[in-house]
C-alpha cells in the first residue's frame, strides 16, 4: 500500500486564496488494476489558471494542475516502470492513472518529451504547457515579422519571459512591462529584451512612446486591464493582439472589476486583430513546440528560468507567491 498525499480545494476563494481555502488530505491508495500506472510525482506546477477556474468547479475539488513524475509501478505496457510523465493530476505527491490509452484526443498523461539532458523539470515550464502557451500563442496570432515592434505584458513570468525570447530569436523589437526593478533587470540584461519597465513605477503611456516612438506592431497580453488599453491605444495599422490571460484582475471579485479605457476607436482606425485563445486548441501540436523549445534552450538562444520552492507542504505558499509576483520565470515545487 502506498499513502499519499493531495490538495482538496474546499472554497471558493475570496480575493487572494487562503491556506484554510485547502485541506491537505492523506489517504492510501489501492492496488493497481489492469492498465493502471502509478506515479511518484517529482515536480508540480503552480499557475494562474488554478486561480481563474475555482470559481467554475463545484467545490471541493482535487487540485488539478500540471506535474512531472515517475512511473514507479505498472499495468500498462505501454508505460513501463521509470517511464517519465506529465500528467494533469494537480497537487499530489502520488497519483494513479487509468487506460491512458482511452482518454481520447485531450489527454490528462503524456510522456515527457526527450530533454535531450535539460531538467525534467521544464517539462511543467518551457517545455510544458507555459512553453507552448508562449509558442502558438504568439507565432500563431501575432505571426511577427522581422523587424517588428512587440510588447509582452507579465513579461518576467513562465509565458511572458518565453515569448520575449522568442520574438528576439524572430528578429523583433521587444519591450516588457514586469512588476519589479530586478525583474526589469532580468529582463534586459540577461534575456536581451530591448526595453523593459517596472509597470508600477513607471507612467506607461510615456515610457512606451518613447521606447517604441514608431508605434507596437505585435503585443501579447498576459494581463489585461488599464496597461493593454495603453498598449493597445499605441499600435500601428493592422496590429495584433494575442490575448493570453488577465492577471491584473485575478483576485479581483466579479462584482469589483478594474474599469480600463474604452478601445473601440483604437481597434477600428487601425483595423487591429485582437484573438483571446487557450493552448488547448494546439494540443495536437505541443510536440512541435517542444522539440524547437529544446532546440533553442540547448543552443543557448533562450533561457528557461525556474523559481522553485522546495517541499510538498509548501505548495500553497508557492501559489499564493506566484500570484503576487514572487516568481521571476517559472514557479514551480520540488516535491
Ligand atoms: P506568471 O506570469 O509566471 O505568474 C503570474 C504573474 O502575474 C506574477 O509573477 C506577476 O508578475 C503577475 N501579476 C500578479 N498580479 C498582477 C497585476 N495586478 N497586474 C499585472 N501582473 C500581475 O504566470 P504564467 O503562467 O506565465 O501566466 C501568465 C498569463 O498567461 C496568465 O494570465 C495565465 O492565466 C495565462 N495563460 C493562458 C493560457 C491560455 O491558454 N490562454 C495558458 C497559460 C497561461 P509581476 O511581478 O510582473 O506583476
Amino acid at each position: 500500500m502506498v499513502k499519499a498525499r493531495k490538495y482538496v480545494v474546499k472554497n471558493y476563494f475570496k480575493g487572494a486564496p487562503k491556506r484554510n481555502d485547502y485541506q491537505l488530505v492523506e489517504y492510501e491508495l489501492p492496488a493497481l488494476q489492469d492498465k493502471e500506472i502509478l506515479i511518484k510525482v517529482e515536480w508540480i506546477s503552480v499557475d494562474p489558471y488554478q486561480r481563474v477556474y475555482n470559481s467554475l468547479k463545484d467545490v471541493p475539488y482535487d487540485q488539478f494542475g500540471f506535474q512531472v513524475g515517475t512511473v514507479q509501478e505498472s499495468r500498462d505496457s505501454n508505460f513501463p516502470i521509470g517511464t517519465q510523465v506529465v500528467s494533469h493530476k494537480g497537487w499530489s505527491d502520488y497519483t494513479i492513472v487509468k487506460d491512458v490509452a482511452a482518454m481520447g484526443a485531450l489527454r490528462e498523461v503524456y510522456k515527457l518529451p526527450d530533454m535531450k539532458g535539460l531538467s525534467p523539470s521544464l517539462g511543467v515550464g518551457a517545455v510544458g504547457m507555459p512553453g507552448a502557451t508562449a509558442y502558438f500563442g504568439f507565432l500563431e496570432i501575432c505571426k511577427p515579422e522581422r523587424g517588428e515592434t512587440v510588447v509582452v505584458t507579465g513579461a518576467a513570468g513562465a509565458v511572458g519571459s518565453i515569448v520575449g525570447q522568442i520574438a528576439r530569436i524572430k528578429g523583433c523589437k521587444v519591450i516588457g512591462f514586469a512588476g519589479s526593478d530586478y525583474k526589469v533587470q532580468w529582463l534586459e540584461k540577461e534575456l536581451g529584451f530591448d526595453k523593459a519597465f517596472n509597470y508600477k513605477t513607471v507612467n506607461v503611456t510615456i515610457a512606451l512612446k518613447e521606447a517604441a516612438p514608431n508605434g507596437v506592431d505585435c503585443y501579447f497580453d498576459n494581463v489585461g486591464g488599464e496597461i493593454s488599453s495603453i498598449i493597445i491605444n499605441q499600435m500601428n495599422k493592422f496590429g495584433r493582439v494575442a490575448v493570453c490571460g488577465s492577471t491584473s484582475s485575478l483576485n479581483e471579485d466579479a462584482a469589483r472589476l478594474p474599469k480600463a479605457t474604452i478601445l473601440q476607436p483604437s481597434m477600428v482606425s487601425n483595423q487591429l486583430k485582437i484573438q483571446g485563445f487557450l493552448i488547448w486548441e494546439w494540443f495536437s501540436r505541443w510536440p512541435e513546440a517542444f522539440s524547437q523549445l529544446i532546440q533553442w534552450i540547448k543552443s543557448g538562444e533562450l533561457k528557461a528560468r525556474e523559481h522553485v520552492t522546495d517541499g510538498f507542504d509548501n505548495i500553497f505558499d508557492a501559489f499564493n507567491g506566484m500570484l503576487a509576483g514572487e516568481n521571476t520565470g517559472k514557479a514551480i515545487v520540488k516535491v
